[in-house]
C-alpha cells in the first residue's frame, strides 16, 4: 500500500501538499514541528487541517534546539518586525538549518512507519529566496538520506516551481480548497489575519491572481 508522510506546518503551502499527497498515496501520515514558533496559532491549525484531511497519525515533535540557538524572529528572540531584511541579505525569518532539520527528523519517522515518500511544501518560486527551500538543497538533502538510512528515501515537493496563484489552483484541482480555511499564514499571528503583513499580502495576490475567494475569508466573514 502506498503511504506518505507530509511535513506539515498548518500554513498554506503544507497544507496544499497535504491534499496532493491524500490524491495519490493510500495512507498519509502528517508530521508538524513545535519548534518554539512565535505563533502558536500555526500548531492548532496543523492539528485541524491533519483531522480534517483524515490522515492516519499526525505527530507534533517538539524541537527546542533551533530556539535555543536564538536570534530568529520567528521564534520570539528578537523584536523586529516579521519578513524585514535579516543577515546575510536573507530575510528574517529564515531560520537557518530548519527544513535540513525537520527534513532529517520527518524522514527519521518515515523509516520507523516503514514509509519511504515525504512531501513538503518548498518552493523557490515567488519565494523569499530561503536557501533550504531549493530544488538542489532538496536534491542533494534526498540523497543525504538515501545514504544515511539505507533506504528509497523520496521527497516529493509539488509546490517548487509554482507560483502562488499556481499554488492556489493546485489546491483547487486536488480537492484542498476546504483545508485551507483553516490554514494560519498572517506573520503578525492575527486571527482574522492582518491582511498587511508580507505573508498576509503574498497569500492574497495569489488568490486574487488565481480568480479563488481565499476560504480561510470566507470562513471567518461566516
Ligand atoms: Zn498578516
Amino acid at each position: 500500500m502506498s503511504a506518505a508522510l507530509v511535513v506539515l506546518s498548518g500554513g498554506q503551502d503544507s497544507t496544499t501538499c497535504l491534499a496532493w499527497a491524500k490524491k495519490r498515496f493510500a495512507v498519509v501520515d502528517a508530521i508538524t514541528f513545535d519548534y518554539g514558533q512565535r505563533h502558536r496559532v500555526e500548531l492548532a491549525c496543523a492539528v485541524e487541517v491533519a483531522r480534517r484531511a483524515g490522515v492516519r497519525q499526525h505527530r507534533t515533535i517538539t524541537v527546542d534546539s533551533l530556539k535555543q540557538l536564538g536570534g530568529n524572529t520567528l521564534t520570539g528572540d528578537t523584536g523586529a518586525a516579521l519578513g524585514a531584511s535579516g543577515a546575510g541579505g536573507l530575510p528574517n525569518t529564515f531560520v537557518p538549518g530548519r527544513n535540513l532539520l525537520f527534513m532529517t527528523l520527518a524522514a527519521a519517522w518515515a523509516w520507523q512507519l516503514g514509509t519511504r515518500d515525504l512531501v513538503t511544501g518548498v518552493c523557490q518560486t515567488d519565494y523569499s529566496g530561503y536557501p533550504d527551500c531549493r530544488a538542489d538543497t532538496m536534491v542533494a538533502l534526498q540523497q543525504a538520506l538515501r545514504l544515511g538510512l539505507e533506504a528509497e528515501v523520496v521527497i516529493h515537493t509539488p509546490l517548487m516551481h509554482l507560483s502562488k496563484a499556481d499554488s492556489v489552483r493546485l489546491a483547487q484541482a486536488e480537492g484542498g480548497l476546504e483545508l485551507l480555511a483553516w490554514t494560519h499564514t498572517c506573520y503578525a499571528g492575527q486571527v482574522p489575519p492582518c491582511g498587511a503583513c508580507p505573508a498576509c499580502l503574498l497569500r492574497a495576490k495569489g488568490f486574487a491572481e488565481a480568480g479563488v475567494a481565499d476560504p480561510l475569508l470566507v470562513r471567518l466573514a461566516g
